[in-house]
């Protein structure tokens, strides 16, 4: 069950401020307050999903494309499209899922190598 007691919650409903690039009907984009490498976005839903496959399972297929054509245009606009990025999705405990609200990191700015950061 979705908990409310979370940041991204907060963030959403403007009671928690975040450094926002982008925002439409169905994501809302911003810094991560601990970036990992030069750019480092996190991408959130609007909709009230625990994880990837909450996501999946309880949104429509109307709302899946809109998510990540956003995220997408989310990478065009951070100028990373040309350079390459590395999309993360964490889910669950193994993962390291600290934010139980569905969200996608996008990364890049600069050489990442082969393994996860
Ligand atoms: P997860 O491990 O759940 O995939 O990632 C959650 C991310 O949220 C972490 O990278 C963490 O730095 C970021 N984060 C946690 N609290 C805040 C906050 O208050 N503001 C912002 N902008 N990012 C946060």
């Amino acid at each position: 069950m979705y908990n409310r007691d979370n940041v991204f919650y907060k963030i959403l409903n403007g009671q928690i401020p975040c450094e926002k690039v982008y925002e439409d009907a169905i994501a809302v984009a911003f810094h991560d307050i601990h970036r990992c490498c030069r750019i480092h976005v996190l991408v959130i839903t609007r909709g009230l999903y625990i994880n990837f496959a909450d996501f999946v399972k309880q949104a429509s297929a109307d709302e899946v494309k809109s998510f990540f054509h956003a995220v997408s245009h989310v990478a065009n606009m951070l100028g990373v499209k040309d350079s390459g990025y590395r999309l993360l999705m964490n889910s669950g405990l193994d993962a390291g899922q600290e934010v139980e609200h569905f969200h996608v990191h996008i990364l890049g700015g600069e050489p990442l190598g082969k393994k996860l950061k």
